[in-house]
């Protein structure tokens, strides 16, 4: 089967779809994205993934490519188009395609869209949160705006690498201060010795994940005690449990971080509930 690939306005092979030279994304990361989960052969939480596509165009002044239900169909076709029943679907809208100048052009250049889905086999995702991962941390180098989901993700390239060599699948990046800010695509959360759930408070230095939202409905159903707060480094290596969550990982144990076990070292029951409970509160759309 021939994957397919939506690049402005086409539905084109895989080995076809191409965008510009001089696309704005290509040479200044003008561009912001989003990935949201397909599970089952259905969208989840594509309202709230719209909301922050719009927000982070709004932020950046990008034009908006096209409402969010035709965005909603261009993503809905190419799921069916490459037959996604669990995986992903990735947009990305960069500022359009223009002569190199540092300044915005004109209203004439429209924005560039590109749409991908992604076969991930369900099973093998389970398979891993059964043994939980590795994390390491690193110093937050980005920039200023880590709300704004922008495709400006070398530091994050570089922190995962790093992590990869050290046998570790996620980084977790560290402000000045010392305090956990997120990690290198995805939210970090700990739980205390008192149960207590532990995760930044929204801001500029972290992105507002969805599936962090989604879990926060999840705990407060289930009365569960939150506290929005930054975390050091040393309470998470203290901490009882330690999890992430992201749109393709929903809540992923955490069972090391800088080579140090968390509590016994295994996956730990608060992450694997609420890993279990994740989807009864996602909003879920057929794709
Ligand atoms: N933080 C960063 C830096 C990310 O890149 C991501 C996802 O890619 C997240 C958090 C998690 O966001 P979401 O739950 O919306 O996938």
């Amino acid at each position: 089967m021939t994957r397919i690939v939506y690049v402005n306005g086409r539905y084109v092979p895989y080995a076809d779809a191409a965008v510009h030279v001089e696309d704005r994304g290509f040479q200044f990361a003008d561009a912001i994205y989003e990935v949201c989960e397909v599970r089952g052969g259905s969208l989840i939480d594509e309202a709230r993934h719209m909301a922050r596509l719009e927000r982070s165009l709004a932020e950046l002044q990008i034009r908006r490519p096209m409402t969010a239900a035709a965005l909603g169909h261009v993503m809905r076709q190419v799921i069916r188009r490459n037959r996604v029943r669990d995986g992903l679907v990735y947009l990305q809208v960069s500022r359009g395609a223009a002569p190199r100048d540092f300044a915005f052009p004109g209203p004439d250049v429209p924005p560039t869209l590109v749409c991908l889905a992604q076969s991930i086999s369900a099973a093998q995702r389970d398979f891993k949160a059964l043994s939980g991962i590795a994390v390491k941390s690193m110093p937050d180098i980005r920039w200023q705006r880590r709300d704004i989901k922008t495709v400006m993700l070398l530091p994050a390239c570089l922190a995962k690498e790093a992590a990869r060599k050290d046998g570790a699948r996620e980084a977790w990046f560290v402000d000045a201060e010392g305090f956990v800010t997120e990690g290198a695509s995805s939210n970090a959360w700990i739980i205390d010795e008192g149960g207590a759930v532990i995760t930044r408070q929204l801001g500029l230095d972290i992105l507002p994940g969805v599936t962090r939202a989604t879990l926060l409905d999840v705990l407060a159903e289930e009365k569960m005690q939150l506290i929005e707060r930054p975390f050091r480094l040393s309470e998470a290596y203290a901490a009882r449990e330690a999890f992430i969550t992201s749109a393709t990982q929903t809540v992923m144990p955490v069972v090391r971080i800088d080579g140090r076990s968390v509590g016994d070292g295994k996956p730990g029951p608060v992450a694997g509930k609420l890993r279990r409970k994740f989807h009864h509160f996602a909003a879920i759309s057929s794709a």
